[in-house]
């Protein structure tokens, strides 16, 4: 197991004095660097920074980041939720790890699909039958990873076909691995 342990860290972000969500850091003993490339070449949406050793990553309303010796993320509500986020955070890193010989790693560094672009190729109907009131705020919320494709029923008419196969390649949606 790569990583056997970690120090929690929770506080509330800087730039938002008073919020009522926190962020928290994982502390690590061991450098996960190694890591990096399996997990660029494993998880959906996921930017990897060889030069800077970093990788972002967006999960269930969270922004995620990997660094050498720290496993970041935000929108947590307390430190229970925190440490729960954190360690299933580690749980990724060490089963990747462990699958390394399975994996090709990736050095590519991706880019995430804006709101617009994903919004150009939504039914654009607004008939809220995701339960958002307008297509873009849908948009809004897949480039965020807070709502998948599939909540679109509409995009599974035939007419669609298309469209959908392009947000398929473009789109985060969620982790490629469990
Ligand atoms: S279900 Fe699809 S088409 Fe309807 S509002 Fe939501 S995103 Fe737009």
């Amino acid at each position: 197991m790569l990583i056997k342990k970690f120090d929690l860290e929770v506080f509330t972000p800087p730039c938002e004095p008073g919020a009522e969500r926190y962020a928290a850091r994982a502390h690590l003993m061991v450098d996960i660097s190694e890591t990096l490339p399996y997990l660029n070449a494993t998880l959906r949406g996921a930017v990897y920074f060889p030069g800077a050793g970093a990788l972002t990553w967006k999960k269930g309303g969270h922004n995620i980041a990997f660094h050498s010796y720290e496993i970041a993320t935000s929108n947590v509500e307390d430190r229970d939720a925190a440490e729960k986020e954190l360690k299933g955070l580690v749980d990724l890193v060490n089963r990747t790890w462990e699958r390394r010989t399975e994996i090709t790693p990736s050095f590519e560094t991706r880019q995430r699909p804006t709101p617009m672009a994903i919004f150009k190729l939504l039914p654009q109907t607004n008939c809220k039958l995701c339960g958002e009131s307008t297509c873009y705020t849908f948009a809004l919320k897949l480039a965020a990873s807070q709502r998948k494709l599939a909540d679109c029923p509409i995009l599974n008419e035939p007419q669609y076909d298309e469209n959908k196969s392009k947000l398929g390649v473009i789109m985060i949606d969620g982790p490629a691995i469990g």
